[in-house]
């Protein structure tokens, strides 16, 4: 029987073949003091956001003004998530993904700029700094007197970011590390005062390849550091991106954060924490615009009938409300598990991150589409919502790398069991498919590890249905894992397929976990809720057995030398006239 390892998350174990019930009861729920408090702090922040943020101002004149900063700074924003004794305001991840919601729901070009200070800038300091480097920097940090900015891209290492070229030599004296390399696309790049960087510690001669990556914390008062010049964006046009140039620049050895070589990993560590506020954003995003589309379709009139009245309308909402929901669902379901030291959301993240960055784009879109004409025009709020929504899908990793991650992380734990088969299957392709049922049928989980009781009878379809997919993902993945072996880590097809079902699945037990919660509160939505749940599994089991059956039998081979008929012919190979 596939043997599941502790201290995984919720994904991992469904992928290894164990619905760990423990964690989906009860879902996140917070006290009535810490609710007062945090009420009371959002309460503060929408406030704020109405009055002072213009978002179609900022749009138009590429700049957030300072009055926003110093507004932001008199509230103590800038400091939410930082402890007291570092001069934060110590409130909850919770309050923190609520505050991020609001402020995407008004001002994306704003929201990213916060994010880009707190979710990531500062992040590696709370994380992994010495109770020195967090006195030395966090308070004036935490005031807004200082902000802070996350500097990983370089223009040859995006998605790869291990490949970055920046480089940090010891000096004679052993005092500091020299810094030369070129970062991009910083948000905040042209103003923050502190930027994590991401570099690699090189032995005099050695190469580039075996330095070991270091983040460090530069300040840009050190000789040496200037940023470039703004871009000029699709979208969050308020926000600051910029390049930073770092020439020769003397950071202390006391600047490092963690240890030598550990860079990667805090960096990572970062992005985990941020993806899952970037995604609470998200959710905002989508349930400020629906509003204007559904005030839109019930007054405007065609063919005698309001535009609401129209199926193809009514689709859009339902769509529009279940992945909000879902995704909703999803990401505070994950904020309640983060502090669980014996649970790892790394996938629930990534999958958080690029369900509600693509549930927002397709929202959007479908506003958009519903305003019809007016939803093209500057004059509404579609077309902002729609260039700002674009980036979530890009950046703090783009969501095909989440899908790489989200099914090779899923399938680790799979392939570490596995290897001792792998190395009996014979090469013969017809009996080693065989082969490969025969060991699942030995293998298989118990049946107990995908069942899960206790969940009300009013949602007894839904748990069946997880339950049989969990199996069917489990059972997927091992056969895959055996099929191919290590082979798989570059076959992104099948990883595609493999975290399209993970996310899918995963969004179907947040919902049931977050139902069951309503129901057993007895809480007036709880109908409401019942009814969304059970619409979004019913058709996450018809994508999800879609994605898996194409694990099995596809046309991949086929679909590659489609591309490379493109690559070979660098443009559209037919002229229709020719014939
Ligand atoms: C507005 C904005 C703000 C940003 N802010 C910051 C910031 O504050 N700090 C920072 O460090 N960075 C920042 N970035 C950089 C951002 O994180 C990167 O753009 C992103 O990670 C992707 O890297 P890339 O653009 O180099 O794309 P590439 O890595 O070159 O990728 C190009 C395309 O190839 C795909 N691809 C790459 N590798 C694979 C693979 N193995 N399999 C399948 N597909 C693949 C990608 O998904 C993408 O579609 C920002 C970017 C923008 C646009």
């Amino acid at each position: 029987m596939a043997e599941t390892v502790k201290k995984t998350g919720f994904v991992q174990s469904l992928f290894s073949g164990l619905i760990e019930k423990e964690l989906l009861k009860p879902f996140p729920a917070y006290g009535n003091e810490e609710r007062e408090e945090m009420f009371a702090v959002l309460d503060m922040v929408r406030r704020f956001a109405k009055d002072h943020i213009d978002p179609v101002k900022i749009d138009h004149e590429h700049k957030i003004p300072d009055s926003i900063k110093e507004g932001m700074k008199e509230l103590g924003l800038w400091g939410l998530i930082i402890p007291e004794e570092y001069g934060g305001f110590t409130q909850s991840d919770i309050t923190y993904n609520k505050t991020m919601e609001i402020l995407h729901g008004i001002c994306s070009s704003t929201a990213v700029m916060y994010g880009g200070h707190l979710s990531i800038g500062l992040k590696a300091i709370l994380l992994f700094g010495t109770d020195e480097q967090k006195r030395r920097f966090l308070p004036e940090l935490a005031s807004g007197e200082k902000l802070a900015a996350f500097a990983l891209t370089e223009p040859g290492a995006g998605s790869d970011a291990a490949n970055i070229k920046t480089t940090a030599e010891l000096s004679d004296d052993g005092k500091y590390y020299i810094l030369n390399g070129r970062k991009q696309w910083v948000t905040n790049g042209g103003f923050a005062d502190l930027f994590t960087v991401l570099a690699k510690v090189r032995q005099p001669g050695e190469d580039i390849v075996t330095a070991k990556l270091t983040a460090f914390i530069v300040t840009r008062d050190m000789n040496g550091f200037s940023s470039g010049k703004e871009e000029d964006k699709l979208g969050i046009c308020g926000s600051s991106t910029t390049p930073l140039y770092l020439e020769n620049v003397k950071v202390p050895v006391e600047n490092i954060l963690g240890e030598i070589g550990s860079g990667f990993k805090i960096f990572m560590e970062v992005l985990n924490t941020g993806r899952l506020s970037l995604s609470a954003g998200c959710v905002g995003a989508a349930k400020a615009i629906m509003p204007h589309a559904i005030e839109f379709a019930l007054q405007r009139e065609q063919f005698g009938n309001t535009i609401s009245e129209f199926e193809m309308i009514k689709e859009k909402f339902a769509r529009i409300l279940i992945n909000t929901f879902t995704g909703e669902s999803m990401v505070y379901f994950t904020t309640g598990l983060k502090d669980n030291p014996n649970v790892s959301i790394a996938i629930e993240a990534a999958i958080c991150k690029a369900f509600t960055s693509e549930a927002l784009w397709q929202t959007v879109n479908d506003c958009l589409q519903i305003a019809g004409g007016n939803g093209f025009m500057k004059e509404y709020p579609y077309e902002r919502f729609l260039r700002d929504a674009r980036i979530n899908i890009i950046f703090e990793g783009t969501n095909e790398i989440q899908r790489l991650f989200i099914a090779l992380s899923g399938v680790r734990q799979l392939s570490v069991q596995l290897r001792r088969y792998q190395k009996e299957l014979t090469s013969d392709k017809k009996s080693r498919e065989q082969q490969i049922n025969q060991i699942y049928e030995v293998i298989a989980p118990a049946k107990e590890n995908f069942s899960f009781d206790g969940f009300s009878e009013k949602i007894n379809d839904q748990t069946a249905m997880a339950c049989s997919l969990a199996q069917r993902l489990n059972e997927i993945a091992t056969k895959a894992v055996l099929r191919y072996g290590t082979d798989i880590r570059d076959m992104e097809f099948i990883q595609r397929r493999l975290a399209d079902a993970a996310i899918d699945l995963f969004g179907i037990f947040t919902n049931i976990a977050r139902v069951e919660n309503l129901i057993r509160n007895e809480h007036h939505t709880a109908h409401k809720a019942i009814l969304i749940s059970r619409i979004f599994a019913q058709q996450a089991k018809r994508r999800i057995n879609h994605n898996l059956e194409d694990v099995e039998e596809n046309q991949d081979e086929d679909l590659s030398k489609l591309a490379d008929m493109l690559y070979s012919s660098e443009k559209y190979p037919f002229e229709i006239l020719d014939y």
